[in-house]
């Protein structure tokens, strides 16, 4: 995956040390709005109505601020027609079965420790003035962070989902590069591009060694039939 802007870096943390290893980490922000725009667009495609992220459907002025073919976030659960993406991603109303585990980055400028957490990409800071028209003074000052390189990027499941949630989550993963991350998609940034994806079952086990250090061990399994099954339940073919 590569591209962003500063709005999707949140700094969480500097660490100081030796020169050459004090660095800067974010927070990668924004991954499960872009999945959520992707799933919206999708079902779009697709013919099925799913929940908007609004949760309004009309303007004080009583003017439609949905577009056809979705309804109010949560409107569905409510009426008892439970959409596919609101199985999945929930509302204010239910939590999602989804748990996004933060995307933790630094520099790869900054020569720390390794650390499985956290993962090293290119960042950069571009200065920038705005000058105003006749005086050619500077009115604003502004930096924009652009971070490119690869990540991963983990989602856990709650609980188990079905063959069709499965599909529609894995679907709406492939449709996402179409959908940029961030404010900055019509400047060219914000560029996203999906290499791999993996369906893992992992078992985490902790047990004691000789010295009654905790030792952690995992066992992962690819279900690479799970997922298939998956692509083939979503969407249901509707018979004619
Ligand atoms: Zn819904």
């Amino acid at each position: 995956m590569a591209g962003g802007k500063v709005n999707n870096l949140m700094l969480i943390r500097t660490t100081k040390g030796e020169k050459g290893k004090e660095g800067k980490k974010y927070v990668v922000k924004g991954l499960r709005g872009w999945l959520n725009h992707a799933m919206m667009a999708l079902a779009k495609e697709m013919g099925v109505e799913v929940c908007h992220t609004s949760e309004k459907t009309e303007s004080q002025k009583g003017e439609p601020l949905l577009p056809e073919g979705f309804h109010a976030a949560g409107k569905c659960l409510e009426n008892g027609e439970e959409c596919i993406k609101h199985r999945l991603m929930g509302s204010f109303g239910k939590q999602s079965k989804l748990k996004f585990e933060p995307v933790v980055i630094t520099s790869k400028a900054c020569k720390g420790k390794e650390d499985e957490e956290i993962q090293q990409m290119h960042i950069a800071t571009e200065v920038r003035n705005a000058l105003a028209f006749h005086t050619k003074k500077a009115i604003q000052d502004f930096g924009e962070r652009y971070f490119a390189g690869t990540f991963t990027l983990r989602i856990e499941f709650r609980t188990k989902l079905e063959a069709e949630e499965l599909g529609f989550l894995l679907k709406s993963l492939l449709y996402a590069p179409e959908i940029g991350l961030g404010a900055a998609v019509n400047n060219g940034a914000g560029k996203m591009k999906i290499l791999k994806v993996a369906l893992q079952e992992v078992v985490r086990e902790r047990t004691f060694d000789q010295k009654g250090r905790v030792v952690e061990r995992e066992r992962v399994r690819n279900l690479w039939k799970e997922m298939q099954e998956g692509l083939k339940a979503w969407p249901k073919k509707v018979s004619a």
